[in-house]
């Protein structure tokens, strides 16, 4: 079994070994058990499901939320070479029903299906089409706990009932305890075998920025836009207006940005997520709707320009750049005013309790000063025993020097006051403020006005911020969010007790930031090959339609930089190089990486007989090979010919059966002159396979 499903990886999507867990995965699926997966984001969810519903008999259906996230998954299958359809309410229904009965003929190896559209059509799928696992896929839609609950979700249970034959997957990336647990209950799962995927991402970097004002965050993005022009990434926004805003003014400083909420008609949004897809938005605006279902593997980068209101979500934002594992950033802007908003959210959702323990979380996060990762990783109830060196914890500690008399001079402020202002205006009693409601309240007064005017308003902030960390300082909520000193602050008044705090660094604006996209710095000859390559794919993308990453991942075109393969051959071995984009882009790539080596653009004679012969050894028949090819199936005959006539191909079972072997021969022996003719009239032979079998008997002879 493992060989063949290895062959299968190799064959259908050109990797020549699986990643943790698929091997294990499929192989129980395989066997008939039930399966629960749960893998981060790009961990590889798909191949799980697709490679057991290649090697069993039948049809797999897989159940997806998402249209736009189904027909991404058929494009991409269909690109390697696999039978696949969706089935959805956003298709003509002659379409739909064509779908259906291909599986039914036994025609289709996946069936993806809305979980609306399965309730309705599961009778009919279970009297008529064999089937051969059915797959459910962001699956923790299904409980109430989770983040992202559909109430049609919950009657996928019936899928167990309907096809007791079949194994049931559930598989989902976004999965704290509670949820996991709930899965495979709702779903009514048999002892299903269960992985666990490490959630680690390793090459996404992380970092937050500390109440960045607005020229900050813009420049922060626009570095980002500038370092990976070639790529894109997103900025999600907390708002349809926020979203606007950000677009606005990124277009203005000259970016190609779109915008993406729920507001937009389906039309606009359709638009700009093709526009993104395709390559020709550098960066996406967005609210929380976008991103599901994007398998775009060329996403460098997300900024949360608003904290997010628990670690799923972000961590399901954040997954979707760096899908390829090469290096990727999210960046998260951190503002206490968004807690507030997000903590006013929590008090109008159903489930107060548990959405402001998740928001309790991820405000740790965005405040901790240990490596990010630990704190991400723990959520998902997952160690790990050393720090990670890829977030900006780890990369740059911070620098801690003895804070207690900032912090005895901003508590007496907050007692003196009564607890009655919020951080704002506390930090303007500290600094002397002369605004008219510090005055009019007579807190110019009090003893501590002023106290504080050797550091700045930013400074303040971070100081007071980690003093609430620290939990000399509390947030009342219900009050108007006025600061109160803890029992642990009146000790640090008093000087029974010191503490430290970590030094505040300044933002360093730079130079106005502008067309500095044009700016061409020398790169290394990888990053210059590379780029050619990604220039070679937009081009493709833009002349057949299809999104650019659906051509080959940027680990691939990555891969092909650094091995230069200049050969059919050689190509082939990079990893994501299967055997259809084999054939159907391979030649174009090597002519990039050809003439990047000083070589001849053309590839030298005999190379697409070569390429031919690969595409016939893994398996493809010779009209599939004509037909991605693009060519006459009369032209790979006479490549197959060709072959044989140099005495490197025999195998030509494949080509031609024994009986149309014996006819061609006969009728040469006794009319030479009229065979060819003959053989087509009486027997239905083309010349193309005449010659084959011609060159068959020219082989035996020479044995
Ligand atoms: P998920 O659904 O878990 O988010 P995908 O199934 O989309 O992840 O896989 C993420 C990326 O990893 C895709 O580009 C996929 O082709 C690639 N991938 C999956 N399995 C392998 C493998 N065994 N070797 C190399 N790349 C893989
Ligand atoms: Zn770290």
């Amino acid at each position: 079994m493992e060989t063949k499903a290895l062959d299968l990886l190799k064959k259908y999507y050109g990797y020549s070994s699986f990643r943790p867990g698929q091997k294990e995965i499929v192989e129980n699926v395989v066997a008939g058990r039930d399966t629960l997966v749960l893998m981060p984001t790009g961990g590889g969810k798909s191949i799980c499901y697709q490679i057991p519903a290649l090697l069993l008999p039948g049809c797999a259906i897989v159940v997806s939320p998402l249209i736009a996230l189904m027909n991404d998954q058929v494009q991409a299958l269909r690109a390697n070479g696999i039978a696949a359809a969706a089935i959805h309410s956003n298709q003509d229904e002659s379409i739909n029903q064509s779908n259906l009965s291909l599986a039914r003929e036994g025609k289709m190896k996946l069936l993806y299906i809305s979980p609306e559209r399965l309730m309705i059509e599961i009778s009919k799928i279970a009297e008529m089409v064999k089937v051969s696992l059915i797959a459910i896929d962001e699956a923790h839609c299904i409980s109430q706990w989770g983040h992202d609950f559909r109430p049609v979700y919950t009657s996928l249970r019936t899928v167990k009932n309907m096809f007791p034959g079949a194994p049931v997957m559930a598989l989902t990336a976004t999965a704290d305890r509670l949820t996991r647990n709930d899965i495979s209950n709702a779903l009514g799962l048999h002892d299903p075998f269960r992985w666990t995927g490490s959630f680690d991402r390793p090459n996404i970097s992380l970092k937050v920025v500390n109440d960045p004002g607005k020229r900050q965050r813009l420049r922060i993005i626009a570095d980002l836009i500038t370092k990976y022009h070639l790529d894109s990434g997103i900025v999600y926004c907390l708002s349809r207006k926020k979203t606007e805003d950000m677009h606005e003014a990124l277009s203005d400083m000259g970016f190609k940005s779109v915008c993406y909420h729920a507001g937009l008609s389906p039309e606009q949004r359709e638009q700009a997520q093709k526009a993104f897809v395709n390559g020709e938005a550098q960066v996406v605006c967005a609210t929380i709707a976008f991103g599901m279902g994007i398998d775009k593997s060329n996403i460098r980068w997300v900024v949360h320009n608003n904290i997010p209101g628990n670690i799923e979500s972000y961590y399901q934002e954040i997954g979707r750049a760096g899908r390829d594992g090469l290096p990727a950033e999210a960046i998260m802007f951190y503002n206490f005013g968004d807690i507030i908003t997000r903590r006013s959210f929590v008090e109008d959702s159903g489930q107060k309790e548990i959405n402001g323990e998740k928001l309790d979380f991820m405000q740790r996060y965005a405040e901790a000063s240990i490596c990010r990762r630990r704190i991400l990783l723990s959520y998902f109830s997952e160690e790990i025993k050393h720090d990670c060196g890829n977030c900006d914890n780890c990369r740059s500690p911070r620098q801690v020097f003895d804070g207690t008399i900032i912090a005895q001079k901003a508590l007496s402020a907050v007692i003196r006051i009564q607890s009655r202002e919020g951080m704002n205006n506390v930090i303007d009693i500290l600094r002397a403020s002369t605004r008219a409601e510090i005055i009019q309240k007579g807190y110019h007064h009090i003893k501590t006005y002023g106290a504080g005017r050797d550091l700045t308003p930013m400074q303040w902030r971070s100081y007071i911020l980690q003093m609430i960390q620290l939990g000399l300082l509390e947030v009342a909520y219900e009050d108007n969010f006025h600061l109160r000193p803890t029992p642990y602050g009146i000790k640090v008044v008093k000087g029974l007790e010191r503490i430290q705090l970590n030094t505040h660094q300044e933002f360093n604006y730079g130079a106005p930031h502008k067309k500095e996209l044009e700016k061409v710095v020398d790169l290394p000859p990888e990053q210059r090959l590379l780029e050619q390559l990604k220039n070679m794919r937009k081009e493709i993308s833009q002349k057949e339609h299809i999104p650019a990453y659906m051509i080959f991942s940027d680990a691939t075109l990555k891969e092909m930089a650094e091995r230069r393969p200049v050969e059919i051959e050689q190509i082939s071995e990079v990893s994501g190089v299967g055997e259809v984009k084999l054939a159907k882009y391979g030649r174009q790539f090597l002519g990039v990486i050809r003439k990047f080596q000083g070589m001849k653009r053309t590839m030298p004679a005999g190379t697409s007989q070569k390429e031919s012969l690969l595409l016939l050894n893994s398996g493809m028949e010779p009209e599939k090979i004509a037909e991605i090819k693009g060519v006459a199936i009369s032209t790979v005959y006479s490549h197959f010919a060709q072959l044989a006539e140099d005495g490197n191909f025999n195998d030509f079972r494949k080509l031609l059966t024994h009986s149309q072997y014996k006819t061609v021969i006969d009728v040469f022996d006794k009319d030479p002159d009229n065979a060819y003719q003959i053989l087509k009239e009486k027997h239905g032979i083309d010349s193309y396979i005449a010659r084959i079998a011609i060159a068959e008997r020219n082989y035996h002879l020479s044995q």
